[in-house]
């Protein structure tokens, strides 16, 4: 790796940028690797903490890691996301200007930057050779000077503390993206049924009357709310590239 490095992307872990008020980080100019991340990694240092990450990337982190199974520290951790048709290729949607062009990752690399550390474009390698395993006991940062132990790290109490937290907070995120996923076809189910009411022909003046009001009274008519899937209500949809699966087939 080059030693050079220059004014770059704001770095994922809060306490990274060059001031308190900057929006850059210091960044190697070969592989976009922030340089203060590169010196923990160096000491072999590897966090599963996602408070230590800004807060607009911790969902991001939750989300990513909702999609691995995390086993034990010596166990293979499957990816179980998204695996592109053509390619075969898992990938994970992250738009990362500045570091890549590509909207998709390698989810050994995203794993990678979520416990080494935000080392950019710096290879990853795993030691179990298992192309979807995103266990980061198992994958080596390439080219940074990385003296990994796996014997510490297995024993590591820190470590394992931070991995039940993370299972923890996983287990919760996925939980509460279901409930949301839920109340939005909650919402769309009544919306439609209401519809159907009063687009109806013969439904009589009185039924209409009688619905408006109800729904006025709840707080729920149309005109009062601005539900998240608002069913035949809803505007014209764009078309507009598919963030998280883009590679999708119609
Ligand atoms: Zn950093
Ligand atoms: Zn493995």
């Amino acid at each position: 790796m080059s030693n050079t490095a220059e004014e770059g992307e704001l770095c994922i872990y809060s306490g990274h940028s060059l001031g308190r008020f900057s929006s850059h980080s210091m960044r190697y100019d070969s592989h976009q690797a922030c340089v203060r991340c590169v010196s923990s990694a160096r000491e072999g240092m590897l966090s599963f903490d996602i408070d230590r990450l800004m807060k607009k990337y911790r969902n991001k982190a939750l989300k990513f890691w909702s999609q691995v199974d995390i086993g034990q520290p010596d166990e293979c951790w499957m990816w179980n996301g998204v695996v592109n048709p053509r390619t075969k290729q898992p990938q994970f949607a992250w738009r990362r200007p500045g570091i890549s062009t590509s909207t998709q990752h390698h989810p050994q690399r995203v794993a990678m930057w979520f416990t080494w550390g935000d080392l950019g474009f710096t290879g990853v390698k795993t030691t179990c050779g298992e192309k979807y395993c995103c266990n980061p006991f198992h994958l080596i940062p390439q080219h940074v000077g990385v003296f990994v132990d796996q014997d510490s790290y297995v024993d590591s109490f820190e470590l394992a503390c931070e991995l039940h937290t993370l299972r923890q907070q996983v287990q919760e995120y996925v939980i509460e993206e279901a409930i949301k996923e839920e109340q939005k076809n909650d919402d769309t189910a009544e919306i439609e049924a209401r519809a159907a009411l009063l687009l109806d022909p013969n439904t009589q003046y009185v039924d209409r009357f009688e619905a408006v009001m109800t729904d006025i009274l709840a707080g729920k008519h149309i005109s009062q709310t601005e539900p998240s899937n608002p069913g035949l209500f809803r505007a014209p949809t764009d078309n507009e590239e598919n963030d998280e699966n883009p590679t999708e087939e119609f």
